[in-house]
């Protein structure tokens, strides 16, 4: 049996496995399929190129980004293991297909397209496959935010060598996503590895947008230590960049548009740097091992409650303290909308459960970590202590009454209606679908009057975020599981009331 610690010591140059990783290696070394969840930054590639030196045979990578595949790549011949790649770019195919025959090679990264194909499955027919790893498996799920139909072809090749364990691995995957991939890969329920997803070091706060300039560069000024900025153009980049400027900090641009070496030059120059701001788009940061930066801010709403993770996890990873700020506004949701209306439907549904996670996020005046961390499936303490609202609780009122009113309506019209239905019910119209239905008939039609009827809206937000009310299938309301204790009045339902404008600060240097 191979010494695994020697293994991790030696080749690695770790002392001791980091959380799950030891879990899922020891399941692997034991030929069991597995999916691990892991943030960025917990170690996933360890998972897999342990087991592919430590196992006989070569550990076959599946990876959706030819750029993310070379970095590792390089990583792993550093520390001397025997690997390669067959992907587009690679001029050595013939040499690496003839090593892989001939049992010289420990790791092969592939893309999706080329490992579904007949050509590479007859290939590994002539070798011996030691392990299958499926990176960024959340891939494979049209539910995630990534979706890339390659990794749907997979599956024949893993059937086809049924004693070959197989390996998925991702930072990011809500509960439909995680449902997918197991289904979608063949990995049994339990074979799911989760690890912690808290950052404790990272203090998340979120924004209005009220002038976003100013307040880039007030937290900028705020904060020392590298940085980065996420903007959602490229436009948008060059245009903060330059407001940064003025701050006396080195500031670059990093997106798709610049050429390769100005690009790279950029990073570099970051990475280098110990009090620089990079403006970027979200081109920006895979795969990029920089432990020290202090801060990250978005300038807008991200696409997903993942992706804000991600990309807001690249703070701190040293474990010293660091920053997340959101900068938000009403108009991100309604542009998100407007995307998602010109989606084919099929992919509707699980953009729309996105916007409003985000919506949650954005909107509670509850701890912010919670949130976060409820969306991986934990469950956190109410409170961390080290975000905007723990920090200073934002003013709020009790709004139990309207919420009961509000689940009673969803309760009493079948719970299956929307928001604009329970909102009607309440308020008490009278329209056709109303009268069709028979919902002028029932107690709670009408009980909501005056200034009650503005409460709807922040209500019936709050009960989705704390699970009392849910959405169905078909975008109607449901009563929620914790539902119960607000309408038994054991729990208050308080909400945050629209945040008051900040007065706008005049410069101090103006008198
Ligand atoms: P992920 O792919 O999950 O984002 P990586 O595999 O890139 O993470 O690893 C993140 C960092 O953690 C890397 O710098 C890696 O060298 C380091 N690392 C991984 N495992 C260990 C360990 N057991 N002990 C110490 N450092 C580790
Ligand atoms: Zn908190």
């Amino acid at each position: 049996r191979p010494d695994i610690p020697a293994l991790l010591h030696d080749v690695f140059g770790f002392p001791a496995f980091r959380g799950v990783q030891e879990q899922v290696v020891g399941r692997i070394m034991e030929g069991r399929p597995t999916l691990a969840i892991m943030p960025t930054g917990a170690g996933k590639s360890l998972c897999y190129q342990l087991p592919a030196v430590a196992l006989d045979g070569c550990c076959v990578v599946v990876s959706p980004l030819i750029a993310l595949m070379h970095d590792q790549l390089r990583a792993a011949q550093a520390v001397g293991i025997r690997a390669a790649s067959l992907t587009s770019v690679d001029a050595d195919w013939r040499e690496t297909q003839d090593r892989l025959r001939g049992g010289d090679l420990d790791l092969l990264y592939v893309a999706p397209e080329r490992a579904s194909g007949e050509g590479f499955r007859s290939l590994l027919r002539s070798a011996r496959v030691a392990l299958f790893a499926i990176d960024e498996a959340h891939c494979v799920s049209e539910w995630g935010h990534d979706f890339r139909p390659d990794y749907r072809l997979l599956r024949p090749l893993l059937d086809e060598f049924p004693d070959v364990p197989r390996l998925a691995l991702t930072a990011t995957a809500d509960a439909h996503t995680r449902e997918d991939i197991l289904v979608q890969l063949g990995i049994p329920r339990d074979g799911m590895v989760i690890a912690g997803f808290d950052r404790p070091n990272i203090r998340y706060a979120v924004h209005a947008r009220d002038g976003l300039p100013r307040q880039l560069a007030d937290l900028v000024a705020a904060s020392p230590g590298p940085g980065i900025v996420y903007a959602q153009t490229r436009a948008a980049t060059e245009k903060l960049a330059e407001g940064l400027e003025r701050t006396g900090r080195p500031v670059r641009i990093y997106h798709a548009g610049l050429e390769p070496q100005q690009r790279a030059a950029n990073q570099a120059a970051f990475i280098a740097s110990e009090d620089m701001v990079m403006v970027a788009t979200i081109a920006f940061g895979m795969g990029i091992d920089k432990p020290d930066v202090r801060f990250v801010a978005h300038a807008g709403l991200p696409k997903s409650i993942e992706g804000y993770y991600q990309e807001s996890g690249r703070a701190g990873r040293d474990g010293e303290p660091a920053a997340a700020h959101l900068f938000w506004g009403a108009e991100d949701f309604a542009r998100a909308r407007q995307r998602i209306g010109e989606l084919e439907p099929t992919r509707q549904q699980g953009e729309r459960a996105r916007i409003a996670a985000l919506g949650a996020l954005v909107e509670t005046g509850t701890c912010r970590r919670a949130i976060l961390l409820r969306h991986f499936g934990e469950s956190p303490p109410a409170t961390c202590g080290n975000c905007d609202n723990c920090l200073a609780p934002p003013d709020s009122i009790d709004a139990t009454e309207t919420a009961r009113k509000y689940l009673s309506a969803v309760y009493r019209t079948g719970q299956s209606f929307g928001t604009g239905h329970i909102e009607a019910v309440l308020t008490g119209a009278v329209t056709d679908r109303i009268r069709e239905r028979g919902h002028d008939r029932i107690s709670v039609h009408g009980i909501v009057t005056g200034e009650e009827t503005a409460l709807l809206r922040p209500v019936s937000r709050a009960l989705l975020v704390r699970d009392a009310l849910e959405t169905t299938e078909h975008g109607g309301l449901m009563l929620g599981p914790n539902a119960r204790p607000i309408l038994r009045g054991e729990e208050e339902v308080r909400i945050v009331l629209p945040p008051k404008r900040e007065p706008r600060r005049r410069s101090a240097r103006n008198g």
